[in-house]
């Protein structure tokens, strides 16, 4: 059985065509799902017959809610959803004024290794397809009762290390017969895979591309992200000057700043030398600090000092709100903590 969300609009009508269905019938189909009906029983503008043959040959795979938890500090609301095997992946849901945004996950764990990461603890378990990562937002629209108009890819898993299936999800995503979210309300985040930051790039696409830098040299880099003994900050910058020729687009720089680590006004400086003249933003990220690390959250004092020092050097700065501390909301931490308090095998 196939999940029919895998699918583009363009993949179901070849398959209507060769099961001798009208092409048409794709759009219908496609229609209703993304309208929120996910039988096919119910598809009343569908013959019966093409009915009996969908069902028999697709499922409309959208995850079933394990776990819902609002925050009391704002309404974060953050869920753990079950895939159809049985695995576990989480996203959150964030209320701004100008709208409902999601970070959703693209794989089940992650093999990068960052430290300040619990989606890494267990590995890689599997990269999730184009329509596991759609019916994320699918059904977290569901849950809420309302349209969710923007999307980062900044949950679990490194997006650019399942390329093909986060490609067709941005197109399916953007697409007026998909979700219809536009481009530029869409932000992936990697940790720097130099070849498809650079592959990416030549796909002139309008999303927002984010870094997760966290450091400004690779001694430092090296103690928290893995990755950086296979890429060096100069490679990473490299191929960010290559996307923002390409795209015109400015980069955002994700820098989580963790005590006696990485976030010192000496540290300010060298990212300022590193960022000069580029045409980015950064967004310093109080470290969430989980169990199985002992990584420390940097001081207030220290986080404003830092942020004084790149916009002296004219670099625009933000420091990301945080969401949901009381409810776990930092990637990995709910469904690690979940597969723990259930004794849940990882990778089921
Ligand atoms: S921060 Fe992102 S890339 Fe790093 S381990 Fe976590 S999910 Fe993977």
């Amino acid at each position: 059985m196939t999940n029919i969300l895998d699918l583009n609009l363009a993949e179901l009508k070849q398959w209507m065509k060769s099961n001798s269905e009208s092409e048409f019938r794709a759009k219908q189909v496609s229609d209703w799902i993304y309208k929120g009906i996910w039988k096919f029983e119910n598809m009343n503008n569908i013959p019966q017959a093409t009915r009996e043959k969908l069902q028999s040959n697709f499922y409309i795979g959208i995850p079933e809610l394990v776990e819902e938890y609002t925050s009391k500090i704002n309404d974060t609301r953050k869920y753990l959803f079950a895939l159809n095997d049985g695995n576990l992946i989480e996203c959150v849901v964030m209320k701004y004024k100008h709208g409902n945004s999601i970070c959703i996950s693209t794989q089940v764990g992650c093999r990068m290794g960052c430290k300040f990461c619990a989606s890494t603890i267990g590995g890689l378990i599997r990269n999730l397809t184009t329509g596991e990562m759609l019916s994320q937002i699918m059904k977290a629209q569901h849950l809420i009762g309302e349209r969710i108009s923007n999307v980062v890819l900044m949950g679990s898993g490194e997006p650019f290390d399942n390329f093909e299936n986060v490609i067709k999800f941005l197109d399916i995503v953007n697409s007026e017969n998909g979700l219809n979210i536009g481009q530029r309300h869409i932000t992936i985040s990697t940790c720097g895979i130099v070849e498809k930051i650079k592959e990416f790039a030549d796909m002139d696409m309008q999303t927002t591309l984010a870094i997760s830098l966290h450091a400004a040299t690779d001694e430092i880099r090296m103690r928290s992200m893995p990755i950086a003994n296979k890429y060096s900050i100069a490679e990473i910058i490299d191929a960010c000057k290559y996307y923002i020729n390409k795209t015109n687009r400015r980069i955002t720089f994700e820098y989580a700043l963790v005590a006696d680590l990485n976030d010192t006004t000496r540290d300010a400086e060298k990212l300022s030398v590193l960022l000069e003249g580029m045409l980015c933003h950064v967004n310093l990220i109080p470290v969430n600090e989980i169990k199985e690390n002992e990584l420390k959250r940097a001081s207030n004092d220290a986080i404003s000092r830092f942020k004084d020092v790149l916009e002296a050097n004219n670099i625009q700065t933000t420091i990301r709100r945080e969401m949901g501390l009381d409810i776990n909301a930092a990637c990995g931490q709910l469904r690690r903590s979940y597969i723990k308090g259930n004794k849940v095998n990882e990778g089921v």
